[in-house]
C-alpha cells in the first residue's frame, strides 16, 4: 500500500461528467489497496471568471479580498468531487487549506505555503477516507484566506506529498507529460518518460507552462517523487506520463538536450548611448527594481568613444510601465534614446548534457543562422541556452532547432539499435 497524492487541473474538473471521471480514476487507486490525498483545481475558467468578477466593481482590487474571492472556486470543487465519491460507495472528506491548516505568509494573490499541519488529514486517511484538499490556497498567520499565485495547485498538491511523505505526487492534466517540445509547433515532439528536476526547472521558468515553477521547486527541495499524466485518458490506462527524477541514472533515456521552450511574454527595452561609467547599470536597473518589476536577460554592449547601449528584457504586462519609468528618467541616465519592442520571443534549448559537451551553443547558432533568423540577445547557464528573436520566427526557430538536435528520435531506442 502506498500513500499518493493526486492533483487534478482545472480542465479535469471542468464539468460534472469530468469529476466523475476524475472520481472513477480515483475509486481505481483505492481498490489497488493506496491511500489518497486529491487536490483539485477549481472547474477550468471559474478563476478567470472570480477574478474578473472582482475587476468589474473594483478596477484596483484589494489583494485581500481578492484572495477571498479566488479561493472558492477550489472550495467548490472538494464539495463536488465528495460528492462524486461518495456516489461510487467511497468514503471522502473535503478540506479547504485553511481547515487542513496551510499556513502561508501574507504576500497576498502569490503566496508562499510556510508549513502545513496534517494531523486531520493523516487520522482520515487512517480512517479509510479519500482525503480531498482545495489547492491554490492557505491562511497566513494573522488568519487571512491567501492564494499561491494562478497554477499554484500544482503547489498545493507537492506541498501534500512533502508534508505527507507520500510515495508519489501525480499532477493529472490535460496533456499526458512533458514533451520535447509544444506538440502544436512540432508535430513529431516526442512525450519524455523521464526529465531531470533541474531540466523541468529550467523549463518551467522558460515558458514550458506545464507546472508552476514553484511546485517544481518545492519538489527539489523535499524530493517529492512527481510525475505528470494525462486525466483524459481512459481510467483504467496505466500510462505513466513523465517522471521527474533527481538522480542521473545510467539506464534513463539520456539525451545532451532534452527539450526546446519557448515564451513570448517578454519585451525588450534598449537605452542607447549610454556614458560608460561605474554605475550605469544600476541607475537604469535600479528604478525599474523599484517598481517591482522583474528583469531578465541583460546586455551591455562594449562602448565606443565612452558610450555604450543596454538593453534588457521584461514581462510583456510591465513593458509600458518599465518604458515610461526609463523615459522619465532619461536625462538622469544621460541616454541619447530609448526604444522597445513587444514583439520578440525567447527560444531556447534545456539538458544537463550541454555540461559535459562542448559546441552546443555554437550548434544552436549555426542552424539559426542557416535559416537566416537574427539572434538579439543570448544568455547561458550550465543546462540551456536562450535566445531572443523576433517573435514571427519563434515556431520556426523552435521547430529547427528540435530537428538539429534530432530530438524526434528516442536515444533509448536509438542506443539499443546500436
Ligand atoms: N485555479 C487556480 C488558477 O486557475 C489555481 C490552479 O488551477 O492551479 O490559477
Ligand atoms: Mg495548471
Amino acid at each position: 500500500m502506498s500513500l499518493i497524492v493526486q492533483k487534478y487541473g482545472g480542465t479535469s474538473m471542468g464539468s460534472p461528467e469530468r469529476i466523475r471521471e476524475v472520481a472513477r480514476r480515483i475509486q481505481r487507486f483505492v481498490r489497488e489497496g493506496h491511500q489518497l490525498v486529491v487536490v483539485p483545481s477549481a472547474m477550468s475558467g471559474e478563476t478567470n471568471r472570480l477574478l474578473a468578477l472582482a475587476k468589474e466593481l473594483n478596477p484596483e482590487p484589494s489583494a485581500r479580498e481578492l484572495d477571498v474571492i479566488a479561493s472558492t472556486g477550489e472550495q467548490v470543487s472538494i464539495g463536488l468531487l465528495c460528492l462524486a465519491l461518495h456516489n461510487l460507495g467511497l468514503k471522502a472528506k473535503s478540506y479547504t487549506g485553511w481547515q487542513v491548516r496551510i499556513t502561508t505568509d501574507d504576500a497576498f494573490t502569490k503566496a508562499r505555503i510556510l508549513s502545513i499541519e496534517d494531523s486531520n488529514v493523516r487520522a482520515d486517511l487512517d480512517a479509510g477516507h479519500v482525503v480531498v484538499v482545495a489547492g491554490f490556497q492557505g491562511i497566513d498567520a494573522g488568519g487571512n484566506i491567501t492564494t499561491l499565485g494562478r497554477g499554484g495547485s500544482d503547489t498545493t498538491g507537492v506541498a501534500m506529498a512533502a508534508a505527507l511523505d507520500a510515495d508519489e505526487c501525480q499532477i493529472y492534466t490535460d496533456v499526458d507529460g512533458v514533451y520535447t517540445a509544444d506538440p502544436r509547433i512540432v508535430p513529431d515532439a516526442r512525450r519524455l518518460a523521464t526529465i531531470t528536476f533541474e531540466e523541468m526547472l529550467e523549463a518551467a521558468s522558460l515558458g514550458s507552462k506545464v507546472l508552476q515553477i514553484r511546485s517544481v521547486e518545492f519538489a527539489g527541495k523535499y524530493k517529492v517523487k512527481l510525475r505528470v499524466l494525462s486525466s483524459f485518458t481512459d481510467v483504467s490506462s496505466t500510462d505513466m506520463g513523465t517522471l521527474i527524477t533527481f538522480e542521473e541514472d545510467e539506464s534513463m533515456e539520456q539525451a545532451i538536450i532534452s527539450n526546446v521552450a519557448h515564451n513570448r511574454d517578454e519585451a525588450k527595452i534598449t537605452v542607447l548611448g549610454v556614458p560608460d561609467r561605474p554605475g550605469i547599470a544600476f541607475s537604469i536597473l535600479g528604478p525599474i527594481a523599484d517598481a517591482n518589476i522583474d528583469v531578465d536577460m541583460i546586455i551591455q554592449n562594449a562602448s565606443t568613444e565612452g558610450l555604450t547601449d543596454f538593453s534588457f528584457t521584461v514581462h510583456r504586462n510591465e513593458y509600458k510601465r518599465a518604458m515610461e519609468i526609463l523615459q522619465a528618467r532619461k536625462a538622469a541616465i544621460g541616454a541619447k534614446g530609448i526604444v522597445g519592442d513587444d514583439r520578440i520571443a525567447k527560444v531556447s534549448i534545456v539538458g544537463i548534457g550541454m555540461r559535459t559537451h562542448a559546441g552546443i551553443a555554437s550548434r544552436m547558432f549555426g542552424a539559426l543562422a542557416q535559416e537566416g533568423i537574427n539572434i538579439q540577445m543570448i544568455s547561458t547557464s550550465e543546462i540551456k541556452t536562450s535566445v531572443v528573436v523576433d517573435e514571427k520566427y519563434m515556431e520556426l526557430a523552435v521547430r529547427v532547432l528540435h530537428k538539429t538536435f534530432e530530438l524526434e528520435k528516442d536515444p533509448t531506442e536509438e542506443r539499443m539499435k546500436a
